[in-house]
């Protein structure tokens, strides 16, 4: 996957050299280019910004820079071109998932009050929220928007780690997870978990993530539970047939 990124502050994109992405950019299954808008900048001290016609707070990130950056880092359009903007689309783990499909992707990251409206116009294919709030620039919704979509990556995640059983993934919230020592401070372990029989531990952490979710998550909890309803009417019908053969 290629991922490039227009930003004002390249550096801080540092830390996305470390840990499981920083692997796999080293690996190349990931490419991430960083690239300053500033260079694009055809004002001769190299000002991005400047003050919003009509008045008000703040400065807007001007037009000329960040066109000239997106299409020489992109000529033939070959990119989805994502701007961060808090009045984007909110990002899901579906979103992500459909994202994670996607070969080339392009972030820009806005700074001070956002970027020249036509911009937008001339050059974005959607803009991307990473929640209902705000922050001073969007390269730390870029970042995080790049490590959830990079775990999809094939190859990312060595196999012991599964994308498969994870919050969202299912339409669900995880289920507790343990280790050793099977007792810390007087806390045990649940036994069927020590138990070795896999039906049950599996039928167990389905329990748990339903009975999660439908506490901290009642959104979430309707939205999966005519599946769940379903899930439980044939499991009965299942049963009772097989009390009718015996
Ligand atoms: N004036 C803008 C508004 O009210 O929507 C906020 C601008 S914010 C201070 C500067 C930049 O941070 C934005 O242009 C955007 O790129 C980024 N940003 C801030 N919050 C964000 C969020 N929740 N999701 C995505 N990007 C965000």
């Amino acid at each position: 996957m290629k991922i490039k990124v227009a930003t004002l502050f390249p550096e801080m994109f540092d830390c996305m050299h470390v840990g499981i992405i920083g692997k796999a950019i080293e690996k190349g299954l990931l490419e991430l280019d960083c690239v300053n808008i500033r260079e694009y900048s055809k004002d001769k001290h190299a000002k991005t910004d400047d003050y919003p016609f009509g008045g008000g707070a703040g400065m807007v990130m001007t037009v000329q820079p960040l066109h000239d950056c997106v299409n020489s880092i992109d000529p033939a359009h070959e990119y989805r071109r994502i701007y961060l903007s808090p009045r984007g689309e909110t990002l899901s783990q579906k979103k992500v998932i459909e994202l994670s499909r996607t070969d080339k992707l392009l972030f820009v990251c806005g700074s001070y009050e956002g970027v020249d409206e036509r911009f937008i116009q001339l050059d974005i294919d959607e803009e991307l929220s990473i929640g209902d709030y705000v922050l001073t620039g969007g390269e730390l919704p870029c970042m995080v928007t790049v490590n959830a979509i990079a775990r999809y990556v094939d190859g990312v995640l060595g196999s012991e780690q599964s994308v498969e059983e994870e919050s969202f993934s299912n339409g669900l919230l995880e289920y507790p997870q343990y280790t050793r020592p099977a007792v810390f401070e007087g806390l045990e372990v649940p036994e069927v978990l020590l138990s070795g029989n896999h039906a049950n531990v599996d039928k167990w952490r389905r329990q748990r993530q339903i009975e999660i979710t439908k506490e901290r998550r009642p959104d979430l909890y309707e939205l999966i539970r005519p599946q769940l309803e379903k899930e439980e009417a044939e499991k009965r019908k299942k049963k009772k047939g097989g009390k009718k053969d015996d």
